[in-house]
């Protein structure tokens, strides 16, 4: 393959402060998605550069902790600045690698930046608990101390955000990180890093590798590794969760997911369609929290659908970079080919078809683009019923009852998100009670936590016990400690 596009580069690691190309290491190549070009050219770090990175991580750690907290926040301001004012160059290397439409990824960078400013809020957040007198003269009081060196391996589909999730918090309340990202998007989180290392952060403080099992393998088994952050695919989070807890580590899993749509009835019919537009299409059906399984209910059907249709078929597909592009491309060709596959899967188990993304795609493009698909009267058997497609693919369930709805939910082996649609105060409340799901919205397609509160799933999509950002992060990154004191 030969260089396309003139900012190719070869993508380093941050070891110590220092950005290192490593040579003689296998490697894969970025490819813009709406394009074809070639991006980049990424070395995979082998277990001898995971032994770097975390024993730099590891004696960064040993002076990091000893920084008061107050100081510690005083990186993440200055960062935050720099990513104000770099949001659109951000932004604009994440469309180019991830596929995104520009706004959805400013979006992102958006929600990237919130996770730094709750985590400059840590001098608040790591705070104890003390009561004097729990015995006469007795005083007892609880802190939270950082655990060590932390690791954090992040899927392609938000680069800029879900490692954000994760340092941020692990830096501020005292540890050390070194950053996985996923081989198919590091260009992101190099440019983020980037703007650390201008932010002022001591060197080992973070640390950046690329890779794949190997180097995964590695973070895992290495023993100053203390806790391990993922996000991606269940079997992955299931791999990760298993092999590091049994190493001792601290775990925290987010894995796939499978998200039931819920519309009444008497849902808003043209606001409904245009949230499930935004779940289930946007970023091209790239996102954990997508809409993957339409649910009416009762009468919900007709009007609901008839709606739905002519919107998907007006859905401007294209260069995620161009203006009016609402739906860019797949990340890969191989994922192209694999959600490809779950249509063609689809019409082949008597799924209908009320729009065929494969007769939707822009012409004359390079790129891994397929339109929005959606499927009518797919039944609980279909592979497309049961397995995340992660892709802009849409399976029409129609039930009878709320009660149908809630069981068809419960039956997941997955658990990330869910939503509910209707104008019934008592529906909403019961849906939102009885389903077996994580994250829920009540008329909100994509019920996606903000940074103050704790994002995670049930089920298969998630394994561990404290999830991402929000108090949650606090918790998972310190070590708890009561401490009894009596003065004679
Ligand atoms: P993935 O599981 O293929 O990869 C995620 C990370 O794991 C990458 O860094 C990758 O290099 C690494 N990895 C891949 N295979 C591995 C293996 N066999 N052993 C060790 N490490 C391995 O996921 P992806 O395709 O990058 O991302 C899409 C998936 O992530 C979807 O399933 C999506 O639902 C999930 N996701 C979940 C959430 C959530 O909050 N639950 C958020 C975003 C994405």
């Amino acid at each position: 393959m030969t260089a396309t596009d003139p900012t190719i580069s070869l993508v380093s690691f941050y070891i110590n402060g220092n950005w290192e190309r490593p040579v003689g290491r296998t490697g894969g190549t970025v490819i813009n998605p709406a394009t074809g070009a070639l991006l980049a050219e990424v070395p995979y770090a082998d277990e001898s550069d995971i032994d770097k990175a975390v024993r730099a991580a590891h004696e960064a750690f040993l002076k990091w902790r000893e920084v008061p907290v107050v100081e510690r926040v005083q990186v993440l301001y200055r960062y935050k600045a720099l990513l104000d004012k770099h949001t659109a160059d951000l932004a604009n290397v994440l469309t180019r690698e991830n596929g995104k439409t520009a706004d959805d990824s400013k979006l992102e960078v958006r929600r990237a930046i919130q996770m730094v400013e709750v985590a400059c809020g840590m001098p608040s957040l790591m705070m104890g608990d003390s009561l004097n007198d729990v015995a006469a003269g007795l005083d007892c009081k609880t802190i939270r101390q950082p655990i060590g060196v932390c690791a954090g391996i992040t899927p392609f589909n938000f680069p800029a955000m879900v490692p954000m999730w994760m340092w941020p918090f692990a830096i501020a309340c005292g540890n050390t990180f070194v950053l996985k990202p996923s081989e198919k998007v590091p260009l992101t989180p190099t440019f983020a890093i980037q703007l650390l290392h201008q932010a002022g952060l001591p060197p080992g403080v973070m640390n950046l590798v690329h890779g794949a099992k190997p180097a995964v393998d590695a973070l895992l088994h290495h023993p100053l590794v203390k806790a391990v952050s993922f996000v991606g695919s269940t079997p992955v989070a299931k791999y990760i969760y298993s092999t590091a807890a049994a190493e001792g580590k601290r775990v925290q899993a987010l894995g796939g997911a499978k998200n039931h749509l819920i519309v009444m009835d008497d849902a808003d019919m043209p606001k409904t369609v245009e949230a499930i537009i935004s779940s289930a299409f946007g970023a091209a059906g790239e996102r954990c929290l997508a809409g993957s399984v339409l649910v009416p209910v009762g009468d919900a059907a007709g009007p609901l659908l008839d709606l739905l249709v002519e919107r998907t078929k007006a859905l401007t597909v294209g260069n995620g970079a161009e203006a009016g592009v609402e739906m860019g491309p797949l990340v890969t060709s191989d994922h192209c080919k694999k959600v490809t596959g779950y249509v063609e899967k689809g019409v082949a188990e008597g799924a209908v078809p009320l729009v065929d993304g494969r007769q939707h795609t822009p012409a004359g493009k390079k790129g891994h683009f397929l339109g929005p698909t959606i499927f009518d009267h797919v039944t609980k058997d279909m592979t497309i019923a049961r397995e995340e497609i992660f892709g802009p693919v849409l399976s029409v369930m129609r039930v009878k009852t709320l009660d149908d709805a809630i069981a068809l939910v419960n039956q997941s082996p997955y658990g990330n998100a869910t939503a509910i649609f209707t104008s019934s105060g008592k529906s909403a409340r019961e849906y939102s009670s009885r389903c077996e799901v994580g994250m829920v919205g009540v008329n909100v397609g994509v019920a996606a936590p903000m940074a103050f509160f704790p994002f995670a799933g049930w089920k298969n999509s998630f394994f561990g016990d404290l999830h991402a950002h929000g108090k949650d992060a606090v918790a998972f990154y310190t070590e708890q400690k009561v401490i009894m004191s009596r003065w004679f």
